[in-house]
C-alpha cells in the first residue's frame, strides 16, 4: 500500500469489545451486527455455536465442550463503508484474565445492561478497566421488547454506580408489551416498533410533534417519552463529543437485541462517534501513529491448543501501526530476536482464513510455538519498540497447586514457570510453608493450567479450592509478619511483594480498623 492507502485503510477501522454481564444480550446483538456485515444470513447461528450446535473446529478441548472456537474470538466484517473488528470478551464460566487484557487492544467498547436488571457486577468490572484506558463507552440498554426498570431509574443508576455521565440518544416510548417504539432524540425522530416492518420512521416538527401521525400524537405513552425528553434538555448533560472520546460519558440507546428493535439506529450512531485506531504508546512515553511506514503490535492474549496432537498456540496480535505481510520479519522486543511471520491467521466470522494483509486496529493471530509471552512487542524497521506493559489484575480466585507426584518436580516447575510467564495465571507463595498457591480471575484459567500441565509437560498436578479471596498488597516497610492469620494470609508474589488473601470484606475491614496506618492497594 501507498501511505496514502494505509493511512485510509487505517481511519476506516472500528476494533471494540462488547462487554456485559452473562445473559444481558451480547451474543444476540452481536449475531444482528453479524446479519447487518452479511457474515452470517440467519440469525441463531453464532448461538448455536454458543450452545455446541455448530460444526465444531478442531481446536481447543475445553473450548469445543463448551461450544466456543477460536474464530468467535475476533469477528472482522464490512459494514457502511468501515470495517469492523469485533473481539470477543468471554463471560460465563470462560471468565479469565484475557478477558480483561482483550480489553486493552480495543479502541472503544459497547456496553450491553439487561433493562430488567440494571448494572451487574461483571460489567462494573470490565467496564472499569475500559474507564482506566480512558476510551469511549457506548451503551446498549437492551430487552426494550421485556417489561424492565423505569428508564430513568437506569441512567440514574448508570451514572451514580459507574460514575460516568450518561447522555440518552433515544427514548422509550412504552415498554414491554405497551412498546410503541423509541423517541430517537439523535436523528430528532421516532422509530416505530412494529413486528411486520421494524424500521418505520416518523419525522418529528420543531416542536417534537409527529409529522402526519395522528395515532402517535395521541398516545399518551409518546407524550409521557416527550416530557422525559424535555426533562433530560433542560436538567441532563450537555452531549459532548470530548467527553465521548475520552470516556467521561456514555451516549445511551435503548432498544431490543432480539427483536432487532433499535439495533441499526443505535449501530449508525455508534459508528458516528467510535474512533479510528489512534496511537499507541511505547514504554518511553512515545506515541507510534498508526499510519506509520513501520508494521508494530503487541501480543494481548495466547490461546493454547487443548490437542494434544496438535501443540501449537496462537498469539493474538493487536496491529498498531504499518502493514503485516505475509511472510515478513519482524524483531522481537523482549528477545531481540528476528522471526519471520509466515504462518498467520486472520479472523473471519465463520472461517479462519490465511491473512495476507492487515493494518492498524486489525488482529492477527501468529502460530507460535513458544515464542511469544503475553505483552510482547513485535515491530519492523530500526528503532527497537516495546508498547506499554499490559496492567496485571487482581485475581479473586485461589487454588493451592502441588505436583502429584512428589519425584516429577523437576517438570512441575518448569510447567509452573513457563505459564505463569506467559500468563496464563499468577502465582504465588505462603510467606510461611512456601506452598504453591496459584491466583486467576476465572476458573477457566485452573482448568487449562491442569490440562497443559498434564499434556505439555507430563505433570499431574493436585489443586486444592482455596475459594474467593480478596488480595491486597502491603508495603514491606510496614510488615509484620504477626499480621498474618487464617482470615488474612500473607503470601509473596511472583516478584517477591507481600500480599495478603483476605478471606472476605469483612476481614479486610477488621484488619483496616486493627492497622489503620497501614496502606493496602490492590492492582486494577
Ligand atoms: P449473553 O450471555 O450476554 O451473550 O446473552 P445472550 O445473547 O445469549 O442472551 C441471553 C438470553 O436473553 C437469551 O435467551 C436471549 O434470547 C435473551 N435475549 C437477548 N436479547 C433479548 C432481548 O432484546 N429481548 C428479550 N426478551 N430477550 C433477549
Amino acid at each position: 500500500m501507498t501511505d496514502k492507502q494505509l493511512k485510509q485503510a487505517d481511519t476506516k477501522r472500528r476494533t471494540f469489545a462488547i462487554i456485559s454481564h452473562p445473559d444481558a444480550g451480547k451474543t444476540t446483538i452481536t449475531e444482528q451486527l453479524l446479519l447487518f456485515g452479511g457474515v452470517v444470513r440467519e440469525a441463531g447461528t453464532v448461538k448455536a455455536r454458543k450452545t455446541g450446535n455448530f460444526a465444531k473446529s478442531d481446536w481447543m478441548e475445553i473450548e469445543q465442550k463448551r461450544g466456543i472456537s477460536v474464530t468467535s474470538s475476533v469477528m472482522q466484517f464490512d459494514y457502511a463503508g468501515k470495517r469492523i473488528n469485533i473481539l470477543d470478551t468471554p463471560g460465563h464460566e470462560d471468565f479469565s484474565e484475557d478477558t480483561y487484557r482483550t480489553l486493552m487492544a480495543v479502541d472503544s467498547a459497547v456496553m450491553v445492561i439487561d433493562s430488567a436488571k440494571g448494572i451487574e457486577p461483571q460489567t462494573k468490572k470490565l467496564f472499569q478497566i475500559c474507564k482506566m484506558r480512558g476510551i469511549p463507552i457506548f451503551t446498549f440498554m437492551n430487552k426494550l421488547d421485556r417489561d424492565g426498570r423505569e428508564p430513568m431509574d437506569l441512567i440514574d443508576e448508570l451514572e451514580e454506580v459507574l460514575d460516568i455521565e450518561a447522555y440518552p440518544m433515544n427514548w422509550p416510548i412504552g415498554m414491554g408489551k405497551t412498546l410503541t417504539g423509541i423517541f430517537d432524540r439523535y436523528n430528532h425522530r421516532v422509530e416505530l416498533y412494529k413486528h411486520d416492518d421494524p424500521s418505520v420512521m416518523v419525522e418529528l416538527d420543531d416542536d417534537n410533534n409527529p409529522v402526519d401521525n395522528v395515532e402517535l400524537s395521541e398516545d399518551p405513552q409518546f407524550e409521557d417519552a416527550k416530557d422525559n425528553i424535555d426533562l433530560l434538555e433542560t436538567a441532563g448533560n450537555q452531549f459532548d463529543t470530548e467527553k465521548i472520546k475520552t470516556g467521561d460519558q456514555t451516549p445511551v440507546f435503548f432498544g431490543s437485541a432480539l427483536v432487532n428493535f433499535g439495533v441499526k439506529t443505535f449501530f449508525d450512531a455508534y459508528l458516528n462517534f467510535a474512533p479510528a485506531p489512534t496511537a499507541h504508546k511505547t514504554e518511553e512515553g512515545e506515541a507510534i501513529d498508526p499510519a506509520s511506514d513501520e508494521f508494530s503490535g503487541f501480543v494481548f492474549k495466547i490461546q493454547a491448543n487443548m490437542n494434544p496432537n496438535h501443540r501449537d498456540r496462537i498469539a493474538f496480535v493487536r496491529v498498531c501501526s504499518g502493514e503485516f505481510e505475509k511472510g515478513m520479519d519482524v524483531n522481537l522486543f523482549r528477545t531481540q530476536k528476528k522471526m519471520r511471520l509466515s504462518n498467520v491467521t486472520e479472523f473471519m466470522a465463520n472461517t479462519r482464513e490465511n491473512v495476507k494483509n492487515a493494518v492498524a486496529g486489525d488482529i492477527i493471530g501468529l502460530y507460535d510455538t513458544g515464542n511469544f509471552q503475553i505483552g510482547d512487542t513485535i515491530y519492523t524497521g530500526k528503532q527497537s519498540i516495546q508498547f506499554e506493559k499490559l496492567p496485571q489484575f487482581t485475581p479473586e480466585l485461589f487454588v493451592r497447586v502441588a505436583a502429584k507426584n512428589v519425584m516429577k518436580q523437576k517438570s512441575f516447575h518448569k510447567g509452573i514457570n513457563q505459564l505463569v510467564q506467559e500468563g496464563a495465571v499468577q502465582l504465588y507463595t505462603s510467606y510461611s510453608t512456601n506452598d504453591y498457591i496459584l491466583g486467576a480471575v476465572g476458573q477457566l484459567q485452573f482448568e487449562v493450567f491442569q490440562f497443559r500441565m498434564q499434556n505439555e509437560y507430563n505433570s499431574e498436578v493436585t489443586m486444592e479450592p482455596m475459594g474467593k479471596k480478596t488480595a491486597r498488597w502491603i508495603d514491606p516497610d510496614q510488615l509484620d509478619e504477626r499480621m498474618s492469620s487464617s482470615r488474612n494470609l500473607l503470601v509473596k508474589d511472583r516478584n517477591g511483594d507481600p500480599l495478603f488473601l483476605f478471606e472476605n470484606n469483612f476481614a479486610l475491614r477488621w484488619f483496616a480498623d486493627k492497622y489503620p496506618d497501614v496502606k493496602l492497594t490492590a492492582k486494577l
